[in-house]
């Protein structure tokens, strides 16, 4: 019998859909996009015949006929299908992957938060036979999930003591982090909130404490800066998270909205036109995109990145650093300069923060400053992301650099530079190291 994953249920991704013919698919959706607003079952079904167009890959295209095969192409550019259809189970996973003993033990073990969650296009890019694989080991549990190691705990982040109302974060002084889901289209193993996302039951994001974090909004003044995460927050449906928009939107102070979400990577088919056409209403808005690996920079993917970026929106990626996915510089300068042909800015370089159960995924923090050296001055600076550890217990994200300082030599400053050389810079003011950290 299939072991059924407990987990909070998509948000409205239930809706009936009439099946559309199975037209070949061809480039990105080129139609203008008109700016009145239709009702909402013309916008369904024109948005429908139009992700009907969504380029789909060749290997893709085998990968739905092997193993989807009552499937049309509409069905899988339909991303309320890609939810509906999602591999969260050992009978389905066995059915599209060979799991090794350990991987099958790790989900036979599971229980609670953070379950196994695959859309069907994900899974087309996973390799069925290589579990060293970079994207099959950051979406597969193994039992290395269930050892927790010194410096580990579940909040790492020290989220839960920064939240003055469930739901909200509040660390940082003129910013809010506000969690609008629990639910991901793809849960990844090594996320900061294993605690809580895919949970049913208690930590699943109610309708009032989203009410309540408005009302928080709007009584601190300070706050003009909200980040809309989760969970993934693209996994609500559009009526949803408009209403998210349109409330902060009118907030007086809250002059800038960001959205942190993975959904554009694993469920392209996601970024439809009526999506896009709703966002550019609620400028200026920005997001953040969770990129892994350069496998993930998939025609339907940078497709996908460019109707955001047709609407407006600035795109950043943020790259956790993991152990055996992305841990050297091929991979990274290849994921980076991947990112910036599909139109998105690398952002931030996340060491990997200490959660239960991620020792196996964790590099040691000069991994990533190798990294880094590695690719500053031999690319394109804005190929080069910022590399932070996030503080532990709530101290923020703090930038780490290489080291180019080499020191003073009398009113002049030498600098290594990228190639390793020596450079003088003359420098009579206050010297490096003597600021005081204050204020002047
Ligand atoms: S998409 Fe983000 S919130 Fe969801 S599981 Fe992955 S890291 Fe966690």
């Amino acid at each position: 019998m299939a072991k059924q994953l407990p987990e909070e249920e998509p948000p409205s991704v239930m809706m009936a859909l009439a099946p559309v013919s199975t037209s070949i698919t061809v480039i990105n959706v080129a139609t203008p996009i008109a700016t009145h607003q239709a009702p909402i079952s013309k916008v369904q079904s024109l948005d429908k015949r139009r992700s009907a167009k969504f380029r789909v890959s060749k290997s893709v295209r085998q990968f739905l006929s092997q193993f989807y095969p009552e499937a049309s192409v509409a069905d899988w550019n339909d991303w309320r299908w890609q939810n509906r259809n999602r591999v969260r189970t050992l009978e389905e996973l066995e059915r599209i992957i060979t799991l090794s003993a350990d991987e099958r033990a790790a989900i036979e073990r599971h229980q609670g938060a953070l379950p196994v969650g695959i859309t069907p296009y994900y899974a087309s890019l996973i390799d069925s036979q290589n579990t060293s694989q970079g994207l099959r080991r950051t979406v597969i549990p193994v039992l290395d999930e269930y050892e927790t190691t010194a410096g580990e705990n579940d909040d790492p982040l020290g989220e839960d003591s920064h939240s003055p109302v469930p739901g909200l974060v509040h660390r940082y002084p003129d910013r809010v982090l506000l969690l609008v889901t629990n639910f991901c289209s793809v849960y990844c193993r090594y996320c900061t909130r294993a605690r809580m996302v895919g949970s049913a039951g208690e930590r699943s994001v109610k309708k009032s404490d989203i009410e309540a974090s408005f009302d928080y909004i709007r009584e601190h003044k300070e706050i003009r800066d909200v980040l809309i995460s989760g969970g993934d927050p693209l996994s609500l449906d559009d009526e949803k998270l408009e209403y998210v928009l349109s409330t902060l939107r009118a907030i007086p102070h809250v002059e800038f909205i960001r959205i942190g979400s993975k959904q554009p990577i694993v469920q392209p088919m996601r970024i439809t036109p009526a999506l896009t056409r709703m966002l550019k209403r609620f400028h200026p808005l920005w997001m953040s995109l969770h990129f892994t690996h350069p496998d993930e920079l998939t025609p339907e993917v940078i497709d996908a990145c460019g109707r955001l970026a047709d609407a407006g929106i600035p795109l950043g990626s943020q790259t956790v650093l993991l152990k055996g996915v992305n841990d050297n510089v091929e991979t990274m300068t290849k994921l980076m300069h991947g990112l910036l042909k599909a139109r998105v800015k690398p952002y931030y370089l996340y060491q990997c923060d200490p959660i239960s159960g991620s020792a196996h995924f964790r590099t040691p923090v000069s991994k990533g400053v190798e990294i880094i050296r590695a690719m500053r001055g031999f690319t394109t600076g804005y190929a080069i992301p910022t590399f932070v550890v996030d503080a532990p217990n709530g101290g923020g994200k703090i930038p780490i650099s290489p080291d180019y300082v080499v020191g003073y030599e009398n009113e002049e400053l030498l600098l290594k530079s990228y190639d390793g050389d020596t450079y003088r810079y003359p420098d009579g003011g206050l010297r490096l190291g003597s600021y005081s950290g204050e204020p002047s």
